[in-house]
């Protein structure tokens, strides 16, 4: 028997229900906030993302799904958005466009790392992306933009958490004063291999939080501690309460100053729902205009575990189910169903040749709220017996009085 790969899921009903629901909330807010659609390619070339997500990140140097294809083209199915969206943004002069370069995207990722609970190999983002704005009101307001969405869908459970890992000269300066302290610590295998390459990661480490108390905090020059101080202004002014988090460094070679992370306790040691960050470099470092930038990426599928956990978003219409006591009112009933199918109703059926007992179940197997019933005295009245699945209650009605009382 065939069944998924290793890492990948089929994800059924509701659940594909509820990601629906998360991604047409997350649609609302965006027009809110007048960011406008980009639907990425699955494939790029595999050294976009060696050149933004950067080469001694554990994305590209182990979680990445690269192949040469069929002309020896080394390809990556991407395992984030942001690298897509400022190829794009390069690659088609939207810096050009006299609007403002706000931008969403939602997608599979895909990540090659070892399949654990609650995360596969390939895995839905919604992210959002606001391209060449230096200023704190774009940090504060995708940092609001994205409390906005989570709290649209009910998500209270989270505490986002920011930092500045300054700019790439106060990283210059702090890298020396970090690698001094590292060296005397006795770090886990990982660490040892990232401080001569990307010291600043070592921050991040979990095994060796204990170890890392007394390490000194980055020195932020003048201009960037201006900047994360209007950030956290701007979020307090507006009611936004946030933690912060000097360890918060994100494991992408990319961000420059403010970075966050929406941390919950309710899922485990998976603790972000999303996170993210600004990004003023990177535009210019792929060979486009300097476009100082600020995004997030949101994991849709943890978002749905939290949304499970507090209120359930699906809100379907009651449905209605066509049942005939024999198979010579077929016609009729299907009539009745394509009236309401017509009249924004929603109604089904399952198979008007079986039995009554068995259509029945069908209706209860599909959560039907009523049956509509059709036998010899409803054909020959132009009638109906609707049930109320739920209390067994019936009545005698009409198509006209059920369409008009469902309006
Ligand atoms: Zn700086
Ligand atoms: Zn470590």
């Amino acid at each position: 028997m065939l069944t998924t790969v290793r890492g990948f899921k089929d994800i059924l009903y509701p659940q594909s229900e509820l990601f629906t629901a998360i991604e047409i909330a997350a649609r609302e807010i965006f027009k809110i906030y007048n960011y406008k659609e980009i639907r990425l390619p699955t494939v790029e070339y595999y050294e976009l993302f060696v050149k933004s997500t950067g080469e001694t990140t554990d994305i590209v140097e182990k979680e990445m799904y690269k192949f040469e294809d069929q002309s020896k083209r080394m390809l990556a199915l991407r395992p984030e958005g942001t690298p897509g969206i400022v190829r794009a943004y390069i690659n088609s002069n939207l810096n050009l466009k006299g609007e403002n370069s706000k931008f969403f995207y939602i997608g599979n990722m895909f990540r090659a790392e070892r399949p654990q609970a609650g995360r596969y190999r390939e895995f839905e983002q919604i992210g959002a992306e606001y391209l060449g704005n230096a200023s704190p009101y774009a940090d504060a307001e995708v940092i609001m933009m994205l409390d906005s969405f989570l709290k649209k869908l009910g998500i209270k459970s989270y505490t986002p958490e920011i930092n500045s890992i300054g700019c790439t000269e106060c990283r210059k300066k702090y890298r020396g004063v970090l690698i001094n302290h590292l060296k005397n610590i006795d770090l886990c295998d990982d660490c040892k291999n990232r401080i001569g390459r990307n010291p600043l990661r070592v921050l991040d480490c979990k095994t060796d939080r204990d170890k890392l108390k007394d390490i000194p905090h980055i020195e932020l020059c003048t201009d960037c501690r201006t900047h994360y101080e209007s950030v956290k202004n701007i979020l307090t002014t507006n009611n936004l309460k946030f933690k912060e988090n000097y360890f918060l460094v994100r494991g992408l070679d990319y961000y420059t100053r403010t970075v966050f992370e929406f941390k919950t306790d309710q899922l485990g040691s998976q603790d972000a729902v999303a996170s993210g960050g600004r990004y003023d470099t990177l535009v210019k470092s792929m060979g486009g205009p300097d476009s100082p930038s600020v995004g997030w990426a949101a994991g849709v599928e943890r978002i749905a575990m939290l949304v499970e956990k507090n209120d359930t978003l699906i809100k379907e219409k009651d449905l209605f189910f066509v049942v005939s006591m024999d198979k010579a009112y077929s016609e009729y009933c299907l009539k009745i169903l394509t009236e309401l199918r017509k009249n924004n109703i929603r109604a089904d059926f399952s198979n008007f040749s079986v039995s009554i007992k068995s259509q029945l179940r069908s209706a209860n197997s599909n959560g039907a709220k009523y049956a509509l019933i059709i036998g010899d005295d409803e054909y020959k009245t132009n009638t109906i017996t609707l049930k109320n699945l739920s209390n067994g209650e019936q009545k005698k009605t009409n198509l006209n009085e059920i369409i008009q009382i469902m309006h």
